[in-house]
């Protein structure tokens, strides 16, 4: 998400403080604004906002450039009706052109699955386990070959086939990854880490390993084991920290869509929320190529598809906006979005917005009775 001032009324807290001090005055506004200095405009401004007299607010705008917001935003922002909206259509502007032009994709298996299946082959040969997936490895006549023997091997793609095959996660908070001992000359062949414990490789920096296995992956389409996936992000927190962000990049990247802050915080979410953007995605570009208009073909597109907005508000209506937005109560994207708008207009017109913001920050107290979140107390008489 990132917001971005396009432009904004001129001197904007003279203006206010002429068109208000015009009220009470014999003198034009255009002579008013001439006289007011920044710190008189600032010192008039607050008596103005302590009594409530907002309408001089009006006379100032602000226009944002915001992008990377959800459609979901998009429906929540346009219920602000004392604005002016322009925004980025679906209509004209496909997110998946390349895929759409580009010819349909064969079923041909890709190099690094090779590899992942090779992997997990091996590892079940000298485990002496049953592959789950020994249709596949019969299909595409995987041997289970060692590292060295493979032509074009895709190590990460490898380890994660070995790791899906034979990784044991444990509780055990110093080595939580753990392979059989019969693996050793498999891991001998890379630079990770490792020491021997009974009949256990333990793995030094599972992190690394981690990171290493699922680098780069695509995350709808690899093959991968989703649980086992789950449960080592669920063991190791800086783990899941860079898989989360690199499936948001993955989702921003493939998608065109925005991950929630709470979807963002579960890798089992995360998994869900892909498989139906991929969902989405194959049928809208199903529907494109069999010529359906991209206006019509849209309404498969989910509520997380991105957009980009051009919003003017004046002054009194961004004080309404800061007032239910920034609240804790408002759903994340719009909060954060509120906020940075909040933060950007406030380098220019410190004084104008000095007390904008959630009605509790200027009140002290919440006014949302039962539905508050607690940061301020509620509001007795
Ligand atoms: C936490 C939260 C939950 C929400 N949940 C829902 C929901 O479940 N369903 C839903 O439909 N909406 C919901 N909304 C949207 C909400 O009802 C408002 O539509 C939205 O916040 C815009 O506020 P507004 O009308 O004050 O803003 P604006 O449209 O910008 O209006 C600004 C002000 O102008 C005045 N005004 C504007 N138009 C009129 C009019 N026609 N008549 C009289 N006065 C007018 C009012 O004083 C208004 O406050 C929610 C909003 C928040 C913050």
């Amino acid at each position: 998400m990132k917001v971005t001032i396009l432009a904004h009324t001129p001197e904007p807290e003279k203006v206010v403080a002429a068109a208000a001090r015009l009220c009470y005055s014999k003198t034009s506004a255009s002579k008013l604004l001439e006289n007011f200095s920044q710190e008189k405009a600032a010192s008039f401004i607050k008596k103005l906002m302590d009594m409530g007299h907002m309408s001089p607010t009006e006379h100032v705008s602000f226009t944002f450039a915001i992008d990377g917001v959800s459609r979901t935003l998009l429906a929540q922002i346009t219920r602000h009706r004392i604005a002016s909206y322009s925004v980025q259509s679906l209509r004209y502007n496909n997110p998946f052109d390349k895929e759409i032009s580009s010819s349909v994709e064969s079923d041909d298996i890709k190099p690094e699955d090779i590899s992942y299946l090779e992997g997990f082959a091996l590892s079940c040969q000298l485990t002496g386990q049953t592959a789950v997936n020994q249709d596949l490895i019969d299909k595409y006549n995987i041997k289970g070959l060692m590292p060295q023997e493979i032509e074009n091997l895709h190590k990460p793609s490898f380890f994660r086939g070995i790791f899906d095959s034979a990784g044991l996660i444990s509780d055990d908070l110093k080595y939580p990854l753990a392979f059989p001992l019969e693996l050793k000359s498999v891991f001998d062949t890379v630079n990770f880490n490792f020491t021997h414990k009974g009949d256990k490789l333990l793995i030094e920096n599972t992190s690394e390993f981690g990171i290493f296995i699922y680098e780069n992956m695509d995350f709808a389409q690899s093959l991968f084991d989703e649980e086992k996936l789950i449960s080592f992000c669920e063991k190791d927190k800086a783990l899941f920290k860079q898989i989360s962000s690199d499936m948001q990049a993955f989702i921003d990247t493939k998608y065109y869509a925005m991950t929630p802050e709470s979807i963002a915080k579960s890798p089992k979410a995360l998994l869900t929320y892909i498989k139906g953007l991929e969902a989405c995605k194959k049928s809208y570009i199903d529907l494109v190529r069999m010529g359906i208009d991209q206006e019509d073909a849209r309404y498969i597109l989910p509520h997380g598809t991105q957009t980009r907005i051009v919003m003017t508000m004046n002054v009194r209506s961004l004080y309404n906006f800061f007032n239910l937005r920034c609240c804790e109560r408002a759903q994340t994207e719009i909060r954060q979005l509120a906020n940075l708008m909040l933060a950007e207009v406030k380098k220019i017109a410190p004084g104008l917005f000095e007390t904008a913001g959630a009605p509790c920050e200027t009140l002290g107290y919440c006014p949302e009775g039962e539905l508050s979140c607690g940061k301020y107390p509620p509001y007795s008489n």
